[in-house]
């Protein structure tokens, strides 16, 4: 069956061999599900990261060493 785009235009499919179009080849695409990383790796993650500041030659005020400061502050809270 001809298909026709908003102006009346007829649209050309690509078909494979068997006459199927490239969506209709494929067939119905499985549901992915992807479980959210555990919070503790995605923390530690992130303060490697920020760690990684430290030995970085980051120009002034750099937005990251900013971060790593406050973070730092609360980090090292509990051991003061
Ligand atoms: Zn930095």
């Amino acid at each position: 069956m001809m298909k026709y785009d908003a102006h009346d235009t007829p649209v050309t499919q690509i078909q494979d061999p068997l006459g199927r179009t490239a969506g209709e080849a494929a067939g119905p695409r499985p549901a992915v599900f992807l479980n959210p990383a555990p919070l503790v790796d995605v923390l530690i993650e992130q303060v490697e990261y920020l760690v990684g500041h430290l030995s970085r030659a980051c120009p002034p005020r750099c937005p990251d060493c900013a971060r790593l400061e406050r973070a730092m502050v609360y980090l090292l809270k509990p051991f003061r």
